[in-house]
């Protein structure tokens, strides 16, 4: 099976669509990052993003909504970060 190292971790991975997202633009057929790494470069853009927005008035609006829609459609799991969250804090 071919193998292919990722562009940011180095790790050496299969070749294949478990590790790697498709990209039919490039002459590989994947992406030069691995799954993991997309990931984890989509949360700390995700996180970049919100420490910039943050404080925008309209940006804590639109968040307040979606985090209170979210919540209404997943009590439970709401609940579990609720409990989390104040073991965390004592
Ligand atoms: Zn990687």
């Amino acid at each position: 099976m071919a193998r292919h190292f990722c562009r940011r971790c180095g790790i050496r991975k299969p070749l294949n669509a478990e590790h790697f997202y498709r990209d039919t633009n490039r002459p590989l057929g994947f992406r030069p990052t691995c799954i993991c790494c997309m990931r984890a470069m989509a949360l700390v853009r995700a996180h970049a993003r919100y420490q910039r927005l943050k404080d925008e008035p309209w940006f804590r609006e639109q968040n307040t909504a979606h985090v209170k829609s979210w919540r209404q459609r997943n009590p439970e799991r709401f609940r579990a970060y609720q409990r989390a969250y104040q073991r965390k804090d004592k």
